[in-house]
């Protein structure tokens, strides 16, 4: 797998730094509530970060998951959401923290935010390891006090990446098409342990 790889964004040490960061940032903020805390996996992608978080976090807090489909087997977004598969505790008066691997356009989180806020949820936060605020379409609505917890942010292509020219396809976005840390090419690279692009040839 290591020679599909063509750099490593973040390493296994720097997630593990930054998660603990957001870790301790939303036990504090919903340590100081009564309310009980749901923390929701998005599948598949939240795999890792959700296990991750959630040992990290000291709370009393369900986890529970949700499947949204949305994506093809590329690197596009189908552009409309749905859920597929829906939490099994009831989130009518809890706070809800939405655990995603990216935020894109904003779509998927955006359909997810709606559909615990009409069940009646008390907040609803978002917690993303990543986020592309470049490539946003709708603007992601909290509720309550709900907060918008990020781990990185994917920036545009770096300057020496532009010159070799290596990415006649992906140059289109503005962005990277990461894998590794619970995210998926075709469904596959979701066990690497760090983010990372993979080389311009494995992408077709
Ligand atoms: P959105 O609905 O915000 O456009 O898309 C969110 C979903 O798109 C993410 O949860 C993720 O599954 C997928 N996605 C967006 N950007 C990337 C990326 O760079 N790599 C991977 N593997 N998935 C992505
Ligand atoms: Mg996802
Ligand atoms: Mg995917």
């Amino acid at each position: 797998m290591e020679n599909d790889i063509d750099r490593v964004l973040w390493t296994e040490e720097e997630i593990s730094r930054r998660v603990s960061e957001l870790a301790s940032e939303i036990s504090g903020d919903l340590g100081r509530t009564s309310s009980p805390t749901v923390i929701v996996g998005v599948a598949t992608g939240a795999l890792l970060f959700l296990a991750d978080i959630v040992r990290k976090i000291d709370l009393p807090v369900i986890v529970d998951f949700v499947r949204v489909e949305s994506y093809g087997s590329g690197t596009e977004s189908s552009g409309s959401p749905r859920i597929t598969s829906d939490v099994k505790i009831d989130v009518s008066g809890k706070h809800v923290v939405v655990i995603e691997d990216i935020v894109d356009t904003g779509n998927t989180v955006s359909c997810l935010i709606s559909h615990f806020k009409s069940k009646g949820a008390h907040s609803i936060s978002v917690c993303t390891f990543l986020d592309k605020p470049a490539r946003r379409r709708v603007s992601v609505e909290l509720v309550g006090e709900g907060k918008f917890y990020r781990g990185f942010e994917v920036r545009h292509l770096r300057q020496d990446h532009m010159k070799q020219s290596l990415y006649p396809k992906i140059l289109e976005c503005p962005d990277y098409f990461v894998v590794g840390y619970g995210m998926d090419y075709a469904e596959v690279y979701r066990n690497l342990p760090y983010v990372s692009v993979l080389k311009p040839e494995k992408y077709t």
